[in-house]
């Protein structure tokens, strides 16, 4: 979210004029934690994408064990 010091408040992306600076006093508007937050969407999205493969992987490895488990009693 856009942040100006000289004004110290923040900005919703669409209030800041069109250059990137404040309505307000005109300073250039700081948006490098507009860009994190970019970033950390790209990561959240590597990761949902990774992380169900892992999960069934281990839910199944879980299952296959168990099962066997489960034979191993019963014979
Ligand atoms: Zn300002």
């Amino acid at each position: 979210m856009p942040w100006c010091e000289e004004c110290a408040k923040y900005y919703t992306p669409n209030s800041v004029n069109t250059d990137g600076s404040c309505p307000q006093c005109g300073e250039v508007l700081q948006l490098g934690e507009n860009a994190e937050h970019t970033h950390d969407a790209d990561d959240q999205e590597t990761n949902d994408e990774s992380a169900p493969w892992h999960f069934k992987l281990m839910v199944v490895a879980l299952v296959v064990y168990l099962g066997w488990r489960f034979v191993q009693l019963v014979s």
